[in-house]
């Protein structure tokens, strides 16, 4: 990937008033028409959603733009792995763009590939009978999926995490093994644990999503260690990583991690009929204590589907939360606490920034693409596009 930073913005830009840069913005997309399309994450500001041909998740928005006929262009509203993922799925004549490169993520940024390798090879070394299946979350840089590629493992999302688990448990690449659906493309109940006990599963980087998801199945807290890239073996004895069944990944993210059991209590004090709805990038106590966890697309077609009158605290990004808030003004939806539970990365994406890449790549100036390297695409692809066949037909 290029090593690119964001160069600061034209004070132009910065003295619009918000009518006028939406005014540009629209005139600016007539003119671009249906060469290019928008995607809005569900964390963004309204002011740039109102602006997204569609509004999703990362994995939803990938699947969009891959999914779009004769485009040559993506303005991905989002952070930096989502542009990646979405240039990997594309073809490549398809330009992706973002457009504030400060736009990352802290999760994904706690796991880089030199990282990982050493990780590798330090339990390569101390567990030479057990076969290491990697797992990335979807929310890790292109590299770091192209390192689980290689190395026989698969992308999960928040929403298949679960099925992308029982496939390593099973052996992972190495395996023909994998969910089957029924004729309804409904995924097989959820087998249970794994007894092979020469795999081990890596997860990276999210050590809650990995921790509650393989709770979830029926693993115990004491088969999974916390992987710390900063010391020698992860910070763990070898006995420990020998005996373990799960290597978490010491990251998270700093949005969801805020989310505490005690916000829960006071919740639950104040409004006694009110459902706690988490999404699993929290801690595993909070995921516990919550009536519900799923992810962002699960989060959103829940309260769609609830009646008038429904209560909800919802742990996860404010954006997302007041916009529920809004668009269902029969219930009752507040954030479950009042720490600034904002996404400040995805922040950076705002109306000055949008009209800037719009009005260049008018003028015929790419500015900001998100490009991956062809042996990281090749090597990312294999890991998404497992996934995807693990996943083939089930609900997402
Ligand atoms: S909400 Fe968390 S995981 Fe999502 S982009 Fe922001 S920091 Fe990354």
């Amino acid at each position: 990937m290029k090593n690119v930073w964001q160069q600061p913005l034209s004070e132009t830009y910065r003295r619009l008033s918000d009518d006028a840069l939406r005014s540009r913005i629209r005139a600016a997309r007539a003119a671009l028409g249906s060469s290019l399309v928008i995607l809005g994450h569900h964390y963004q500001q309204d002011d740039v959603v109102e602006f997204a041909d569609f509004a999703g998740d990362s994995f939803e928005l990938s699947r969009r733009a891959a999914a779009q006929k004769n485009i040559r262009y993506v303005v991905f509203c989002g952070v930096h792995f989502m542009a990646e993922s979405a240039d990997i799925l594309t073809p490549p004549d398809v330009q992706v763009i973002l457009p504030d490169l400060g736009a990352g993520c802290s999760m994904a940024d706690m796991a880089n590939m030199d990282q990982a390798v050493e990780c590798w090879e330090q339990i390569q070394q101390l567990c030479p009978h057990s076969t290491l299946v990697p797992i990335t979350y979807i929310n890790s840089s292109a590299a770091v999926k192209s390192f689980v590629g290689e190395h026989g493992g698969a992308v999960c999302t928040s929403s298949n995490c679960r099925q992308v688990l029982q496939w390593a448990l099973a052996g992972g690449a190495a395996s023909t093994t994998a969910p089957c659906n029924d004729s309804q493309g409904n995924a097989d109940p959820p087998a249970p644990p794994a007894v092979n006990p020469d795999i081990k599963v890596l997860f990276l980087p999210d050590q809650h999503l990995g921790r509650n998801t393989a709770y979830d199945m029926g693993f115990p807290l004491d088969s999974m260690v916390v992987w710390d890239p900063t010391l020698d073996l992860g910070g763990n004895t070898a006995e420990a990583l020998a005996r373990s069944k799960f290597i978490l990944w010491k990251g998270h993210c700093s949005v969801h991690q805020l989310f505490r059991p005690e916000h829960i209590e006071q919740v639950r004090q104040r409004y006694p009929n009110m459902k706690v709805i988490v999404h699993p990038e929290c801690r595993w106590e909070v995921v516990r204590q919550a009536d519900l966890s799923g992810s962002t697309s699960m989060i959103v077609r829940t309260i769609d589907a609830a009646p008038p009158g429904s209560q909800w605290a919802v742990g996860t990004e404010v954006h997302l939360v007041n916009r529920l808030a809004r668009q269902h003004p029969e219930q009752k939806i507040i954030v479950l606490s009042d720490c600034q539970c904002l996404c400040t990365t995805m922040f950076r994406i705002d109306l000055p920034h949008l009209c800037w890449v719009l009005e260049e790549l008018v003028k015929g100036n790419v500015v900001n693409r998100i490009q991956v390297d062809d042996h990281t695409r090749q090597w990312a692809t294999v890991a998404l596009e497992r996934m995807l066949s693990i996943t083939a037909g089930a609900a997402r």
